[in-house]
């Protein structure tokens, strides 16, 4: 059986290895020239099941609207007279409850421990390298208040995982003593010694390797312009590069994903909210700290990549622009020079900005639609890196008529 994969990000190609492991011809195409181009290019590199938490918090509105004037704030939006961004936000909104905050992290969480598990044994199979660092991830917090708020936060997860362990300034200073440099209040933090982080875009230019190696073929530049239908099938997929036809089709185009469904009457509440990212050199091993993490008073997360680090920033509703300039990293690098201060090499800055695809939820939505042979494996929006194995797998048990081994609730079209 012969599957064709729409989107070589690290959800179209995880998803390519592990349909190839179970026996199927995969084809693989994308509109840009190399894998991993678009939001698997410079994420966080998280991989954090003790960090699933739902966006959709109660406080969550009050912010959005609060970034309306003013502009530094991480979680920002900005106003558009998009009918599509309305009508999801109105989805999105209504996802901000106490009970739902709640009910939408387990789910995270389940696909996110699950997915790691998926991925360790994906990485033990293929002996990718990815410039995993595997000490833990550390969560700050600059405040008492926000501390505060990150303690209870911590208590829907902690029950479930026996390894987030508060800890107090000095506890934190001595795990990551990088830290006693900082030129700001730190007021406390949550160790999760099983997180973990490593190189998106690196995983998926490797793993593209392996699956050409078992047979897989990779298309890019290669734009899917339509879908022609025969009944509740798809026939084929018209590209610029000419018409692909299989006899399943999995869809991976994250914030992108939406247009790809239309072409078949298909709505997929899926919306991008824009991050940025920065990666710097270190220049002074000793200033840099030893952990990847995050500092939660100002979304920003950083990661460990060999000689560099990366830190990221902001969640913008603000539709599908992915336009920076340096000036909208200021506040990052006055963020970043605040917690390690002279440690890294702003003169060979790479700016980044990139959308991740979210669902009202935040869960991804898998299975089919009104479309008998398309599957969905896309919308995975801040967590896509962590739960990129999870979600393949899950993905070929569904072509494979097997059970997945997680259950689907809320990640399913009907419910997202
Ligand atoms: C700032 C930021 C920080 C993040 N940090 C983390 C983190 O720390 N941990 C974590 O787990 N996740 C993180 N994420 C989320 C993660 O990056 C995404 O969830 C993940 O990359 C989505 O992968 P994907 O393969 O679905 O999307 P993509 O990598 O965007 O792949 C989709 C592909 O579809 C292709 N495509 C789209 N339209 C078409 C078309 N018409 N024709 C052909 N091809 C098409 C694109 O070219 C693209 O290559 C972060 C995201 C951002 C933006």
């Amino acid at each position: 059986m012969h599957i064709l994969i729409l989107g070589a990000g690290v959800i179209g190609v995880t998803t390519a290895y592990e349909l190839l492991k179970a026996g199927y011809k995969v084809t693989v195409i994308d509109r840009q020239p190399k894998p991993a181009l678009e939001t698997s290019f410079g994420n966080a590199g998280l991989i954090a099941p003790g960090h699933s938490y739902a966006w959709t918090t109660p406080k969550l509105p009050g912010d959005l609207f609060k970034s309306l004037f003013e502009k530094k704030r991480a979680f920002r939006f900005k106003f558009q007279w998009d009918p599509t961004m309305w009508y999801w936000g109105a989805q999105f909104l209504r996802q901000c409850t106490h009970k739902n905050m709640e009910v939408n992290t387990l789910r995270k969480h389940r696909l996110s421990i699950y997915s790691q598990k998926c991925f360790h044994q994906l990485v033990d199979e293929t002996q990718i390298n990815y410039y995993e660092n595997k000490k833990g991830l550390i969560y700050f917090f600059r405040t008492q208040k926000s501390f505060q708020e990150g303690k209870q936060k911590m208590a829907i997860l902690k029950p479930l995982m026996k390894n987030l362990q508060l800890l107090n300034k000095t506890e934190l200073f001595q795990l990551e003593p990088a830290l006693n440099r900082v030129q700001t209040e730190i007021f406390g933090g949550i160790y999760c010694l099983t997180d973990e982080s490593g190189s998106c875009r690196d995983f998926t230019l490797e793993l593209v390797k392996i699956c050409r190696g078992k047979g897989a073929s990779f298309h890019f530049n290669t734009t899917i312009e339509n879908i022609e239908k025969l009944q509740c099938n798809i026939k084929k997929v018209i590209t610029d590069k000419g018409d692909f036809q299989a006899d399943n089709y999995v869809l991976a185009c994250a914030s992108f994903s939406p247009f790809i469904a239309k072409m078949v009457g298909e709505y997929l509440p899926i919306y991008p909210v824009k991050g940025y990212s920065i990666t710097l050199p270190i220049l002074d091993q000793e200033k840099a700290p030893d952990h990847s993490g995050i500092d939660e008073d100002n979304l920003l997360a950083f990661s460990l990549l060999g000689n560099k680090i990366r830190f990221t920033s902001v969640a913008e509703i603000s539709g599908y622009d992915t336009t920076n300039t340096p000036s909208d990293y200021k506040e990052m690098v006055k963020l970043v020079e605040s917690l390690f201060p002279h440690a890294f090499d702003f003169s060979k800055a790479e700016y980044w900005a990139g959308l991740r695809p979210m669902t009202p939820n935040g869960s991804p939505i898998f299975g089919k639609g009104k479309m008998g042979n398309l599957y969905f494996n896309t919308g995975h929006g801040h967590l896509g890196w962590t739960m990129c194995a999870g979600s393949a797998k899950i993905t070929s048990h569904l072509i494979s008529g097997q059970k997945p081994e997680l259950d689907l609730e809320g990640m399913t079209l009907t419910a997202s």
